[in-house]
């Protein structure tokens, strides 16, 4: 399609869009009395408005039924997390009975760890991609100092080559390739945070269980924002946040997956507790740990479902629009997005440049914008007209136009703002 950097366009575009009307389930904060353009939707999604009465609703049943509303609320406490798996195998590409939803992502991580990183004296290492989200190389130390090793003898990350700011597949390859018979794990962000790169995960998949190593992903950026296929890529396990793309809200629970295949192998090691536990024997309180089949069985405490009622709405928004028709927008309003930034990059003297792959097979919801010669000002400049966007060091911004909520207009608004901002400098 050719674009036109118009408003006129941009409308025209938003009138074609039939995700259009969902813009209005959502809450938009408000800057000099305007909704704000929300580029932010990979950190803290908006906040559906039907998620307050999923909230409200477990609000009412604890003040009327107290502690029967595990069993008798409308939606009984004691399983509310299956209502989760249909919904969510659909959005990961897995079986309901292969996902489940827990905890908060680096605590579901740790715990997969504890299940899939077992190093022996042979097999020990673990590749992650190089600058690897901070709390994840945080996670990796930290087991990897728990089982009494050293971290630079375990810890292999796959660099970007000179002058690059994206990771080559046939490089994460050739490194697992080189690790081979020592390498025990490999974990890495399925869409990096910064670049917004998305990995060619059932490829590197397939090659990490080529040397015998199990595979795990970190779906942070990647949930409700990609096509995955976690079944059939035969990812062994991952996990998620659900308050980035999927509008769960801060700090909100884990989305996490255990494939099939390790369902019944009873050597496979796990923190567990009593919500992991045989559900129809549960409340026979039993001394012996018989874990419910599937991933629920690596669930540990009562669930917080406080917490998981807006993520419910949220996942259940995404079943009624489907992954598709979000993809869809999400590559159109991305390249427009990109259009429209090369529009203005003419227009003005100072420079940026796109970090983000421009190959859409490489990228999604997000394109990140290394500015040369602007600096702190020119972000804050757009924070304070009402672009809310954020600032990632040395010299980036990030911009996430959510298929969701973000309409075309917004992409050319937010053009305009930035012309502004540079010249006016
Ligand atoms: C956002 C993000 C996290 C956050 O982890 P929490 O445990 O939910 O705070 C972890 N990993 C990646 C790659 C992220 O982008």
């Amino acid at each position: 399609m050719i674009f036109e950097n118009t408003r006129a366009f941009a409308q025209q575009l938003d009138s074609q869009d039939s995700l259009n009307k969902y813009r209005d389930e959502f809450h938009f904060p408000k800057v000099n009395d305007k909704e704000v353009i929300y580029f932010t939707g990979n950190s803290l999604g908006l906040q559906p408005k039907r998620a307050k009465a999923y909230v409200d609703e477990i609000m009412n049943d604890w003040a009327n039924l107290a502690v029967e509303g595990h069993f008798y609320a409308e939606k009984p406490w004691w399983d509310y997390q299956e209502r989760f798996a249909k919904p969510l195998s659909k959005i990961v590409g897995a079986k309901p009975l292969e996902v489940t939803v827990m905890n908060t992502l680096t605590v579901n991580l740790h715990l997969l760890m504890v299940s899939f990183y077992r190093p022996t004296k042979n097999r020990f290492k673990i590749i992650c991609e190089e600058k690897a989200f901070p709390s994840d190389q945080y996670m990796f130390q930290s087991q990897v100092n728990f089982h009494g090793l050293k971290p630079e003898e375990v810890i292999v990350e796959v660099k970007r080559r000179e002058g690059k700011h994206n990771i080559r597949t046939e490089d994460v390859i050739s490194k697992i390739k080189e690790v081979g018979d020592e390498l025990a794990l490999v974990l890495i962000g399925g869409v990096n945070y910064y670049t917004g790169q998305v990995f060619d995960m059932k490829t590197i998949t397939a090659a990490g269980h080529e040397v015998g190593a199990y595979v795990g992903w970190d779906l942070a950026h990647a949930a409700g924002n990609i096509k995955l296929e976690l079944h059939d890529w035969n990812v062994d396990f991952a996990a998620w946040c659900s308050y980035k793309y999927m509008n769960s809200g801060p700090g909100n629970a884990s989305g996490c997956f255990v494939h099939e295949k390790h369902h019944d192998n009873q050597e496979l090691p796990r923190f567990a507790g009593w919500w992991g536990h045989n559900k129809e024997r549960r409340f026979k309180m039993e001394a012996v740990f018989d874990p419910i089949q599937g991933a629920d069985g690596w669930q540990i405490s009562n669930l917080p479902v406080l917490s998981l009622a807006p993520y419910l709405a949220s996942v259940e928004m995404f079943d009624e629009i489907g992954m598709d028709a979000l993809i869809e927008k999400r590559d159109r309003i991305t390249a427009y997005l990109e259009f429209i930034l090369h529009e203005i990059d003419k227009e003005v003297t100072s420079s940026f440049e796109i970090i983000t792959p421009s190959n859409p097979s490489e990228r999604a919801c997000q394109l990140s914008v290394f500015l040369h010669g602007e600096g702190r000002s020119l972000f804050d400049y757009l924070m304070k007209n009402g672009v809310i966007t954020d600032w990632r060091e040395p010299n980036v911004i990030r911009l996430a136009p959510v298929p969701l909520y973000c309409s075309f207009e917004d992409m050319y608004s937010f053009g305009q703002i930035l012309k502004r901002g540079i010249l006016e400098k």
